[in-house]
C-alpha cells in the first residue's frame, strides 16, 4: 500500500466508519477476481458507502489523493469491468450498501432504485404494486441496478422492451469532481442539450459513480406461456420468429440454443433434462406474455406452434404445462455459461450483426473458426431476435494449461475480424471492460476512439474513475 492509499483509507475510515471501509484481505478477496475467474486483481481496500453523500466524500478523497476507484456492483461483469488492476493501485468502490428502493409509482410507471439494489429484489418489489421491471438475465440474483445501467445490459426480453438505455428515464451520479448530476425527475420530455444520463449509461464506471436510477415499469404479467421448440437451423429459427411476429405481439423472449449447449447443460447442471424427445440440431426457447387476463396466451402459443409444425417450419415443440416446467426451460437457457465453464476452457464473444444476417453468419463463422483452429468447437446461443449471439469457442482437444495465453488472442482476433467484416459489433451487450479494450483499439474507427478519449478527459481529467477499462 503506498502513501496516498494509506491517507485515503485513513480519511475514509474517519468519514464512513468501520462498515464503510474493508481492509481485511480475506473479505476483499472474493471481489478482486472476475465472474469467469479469468482476471485476478488486487486492492488494498474496499470502500462501501451507504448513501450518495458518502459516495461524494469518497470521490472527493480519491481526487484529493489521486487514488483511482473501481466501482463495483455484483461483480458479474462478463468483460472484467469491475476487476481492479493487479498491481493494487486502485481501491474497490462497492455500491452494494446503497440498496434502498427510494420510490415505486404505479401511477407514473416509475421506480427509483439505488445503485446497489439487486435485480431480483427490484423484480419482487415492483410486483407487489402490480407492476414489472421487464429486463431480466441469468445473473439477476447478484447483479445490481448500477452495474446493469453502467453496462447498458440487455438480457432475454430486449426483443420487446429494449436494453437498459430504453428502460432508464434518468439517473443520479457523482461525477469525478465530486459534483452530483441529478436526473431522477422522471420527465418524459427534457431537451436541455446533451443527455448526461445517456452518456453515463454504458460508461462502465469510467465517467462517474451512479448512485440511483429512475426505471420504467410496465404492467405486471397476467399470463405467460413458455415453449421449447426443435428446429433444424438458425435460419429456420429466425423464420419462426417472423412467423410469430406476423400473428402476435406477445413474444418477448426468443432464445436460440444449439444442441451441443443443451447437452452440456444436461451433463453439468443437476436436475436438468431435455424438454423434447429426439434430437434436434437447434432449439428455441419462446416466452410469450400478456398483461391482459382475458387473453389465453397459452392457447395462442399452442395454436401458432401447431401451424408451424404442420408447415414443416419446426421439428417439434412443447408448451410448458406449469410454472415449474416453464422455469425448468429457462433454467436450461440461463445455465449455459455455467455449464460451459464446468466443461473447460472456452473463449466467449458477445457479438452482434444485422438480425437477418445472423443465421448465415453463425453457421459460416463456426465453420471458419473450426477450420482455422482444428480441434476447437465453435457455436453460438442467445438473443437471435436482437441479432446478438454469444459466440463461444471451446478449446476441445487443443485444451492446455496455457491455451488462453497461447491461442486465445489469435482466435478472438479471428472472430472479431469476421464480425467487423460483417458490419457487426464486437460487444453487443457485455461492454468493453478490460477484456475487449485492445480489440476496440484495434478495430474501432479513429473518430470513435478520439471521441471516447475526449469525453473521458473532459469529465475525468485526473483519471480516477475505473482506469484501464473501456477507453483505449
Ligand atoms: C450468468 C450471467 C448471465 C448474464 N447474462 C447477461 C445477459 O443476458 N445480458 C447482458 O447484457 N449481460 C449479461 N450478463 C453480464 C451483465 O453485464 C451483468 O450481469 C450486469 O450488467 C452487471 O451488473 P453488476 O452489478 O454485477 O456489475 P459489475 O460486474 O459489478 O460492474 C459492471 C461494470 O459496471 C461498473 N459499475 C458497477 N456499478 C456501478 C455504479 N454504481 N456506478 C458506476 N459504474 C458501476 C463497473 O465498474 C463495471 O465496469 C450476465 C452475467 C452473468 C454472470
Amino acid at each position: 500500500m503506498n502513501d496516498s492509499e494509506t491517507k485515503l483509507i485513513d480519511a475514509a475510515q474517519r468519514r464512513l466508519g468501520p462498515k464503510g471501509v474493508i481492509t481485511d484481505p480475506k473479505e476483499i478477496e472474493p471481489w478482486v477476481t472476475d465472474w469467469r475467474g479469468r482476471v485476478h486483481g488486487a486492492a488494498p481496500a474496499m470502500l462501501a458507502p451507504a448513501s450518495t453523500e458518502e459516495v461524494i466524500e469518497v470521490v472527493k478523497l480519491a481526487a484529493e489523493h489521486r487514488v483511482p476507484l473501481v466501482p463495483q456492483g455484483g461483480n458479474t461483469s462478463m468483460a472484467a469491468g469491475a476487476t481492479p488492476p493487479a498491481d493494487g493501485s486502485a481501491v474497490l468502490l462497492s455500491l452494494r450498501r446503497l440498496n434502498r428502493i427510494r420510490s415505486i409509482s404505479a401511477e407514473n410507471r416509475l421506480a427509483v432504485a439505488e445503485a446497489g439494489v439487486i435485480l431480483a429484489m427490484l423484480h419482487d418489489a415492483v410486483k407487489d404494486v402490480g407492476m414489472r421491471f421487464p429486463l431480466t438475465l441469468g445473473a439477476r440474483g447478484s447483479c445490481t441496478v448500477g452495474g446493469l445501467t453502467s453496462t447498458n445490459a440487455g438480457g432475454t426480453q430486449v426483443l420487446k422492451f429494449g436494453t437498459m438505455r430504453a428502460l432508464v428515464t434518468g439517473l443520479e451520479a457523482v461525477l469525478p469532481d465530486g459534483s452530483v448530476h441529478n436526473g431522477l425527475s422522471g420527465l418524459k420530455k427534457d431537451n436541455r442539450g446533451y443527455s448526461l444520463d445517456q452518456l453515463l449509461i454504458g460508461a462502465e464506471g469510467t465517467l462517474g459513480v451512479i448512485t440511483a436510477v429512475a426505471l420504467k415499469l410496465v404492467p405486471a404479467i397476467a399470463g405467460r406461456a413458455v415453449a421449447w421448440v426443435g428446429v433444424d437451423s438458425p435460419g429456420r429459427a429466425l423464420q419462426l420468429l417472423r412467423f410469430f411476429e406476423a400473428h402476435t405481439d406477445a413474444v418477448e423472449g426468443f432464445e436460440l440454443v444449439p444442441e451441443e449447449c443443451l447437452q452440456l447443460v444436461i451433463k453439468h447442471i443437476r436436475g436438468t433434462r431435455s424438454p423434447l424427445d429426439g434430437s434436434h440440431g437447434w432449439h428455441v426457447l419462446i416466452e410469450a406474455t400478456t398483461s391482459k387476463p382475458v387473453i389465453d396466451i397459452g392457447g395462442q402459443l399452442e395454436r401458432l406452434l401447431g401451424e408451424a409444425l404442420q408447415s414443416g417450419l419446426i421439428g417439434d415443440a412443447v408448451v410448458a404445462a406449469s410454472e415449474a416446467q416453464a422455469e425448468a426451460f429457462w433454467k436450461i437457457r440461463d445455465s449455459i455459461s455455467e455449464a460451459e465453464r464446468a466443461e473447460g476452457q472456452m473463449l466467449a464473444h458477445d457479438i452482434s450483426v444485422a438480425v437477418a444476417d445472423m443465421p448465415a453468419f453463425l453457421t459460416d463463422a463456426s465453420a471458419e473458426v473450426e477450420r482455422a483452429f482444428p480441434g476447437v468447437t465453435a457455436t453460438g446461443f442467445g438473443h437471435l431476435g436482437d441479432g446478438n449471439i454469444h459466440f463461444h469457442v471451446r478449446a476441445g482437444n487443443r485444451a492446455a494449461p496455457n491455451w488462453y495465453e497461447a491461442e486465445g488472442l489469435e482466435i478472438t482476433r479471428f472472430v472479431d475480424d469476421l464480425v467487423t467484416a460483417a458490419g457487426g459489433s464486437i460487444s453487443a451487450e457485455h461492454g468493453i471492460g478490460q477484456l475487449k479494450r485492445a480489440e476496440l483499439a484495434r478495430l474501432a474507427p479513429p473518430g470513435r476512439i478520439g471521441a471516447l478519449r475526449a469525453i473521458k478527459h473532459a469529465l475525468d481529467p485526473l483519471g480516477i474513475m475505473n482506469p484501464g477499462k473501456l477507453v483505449p
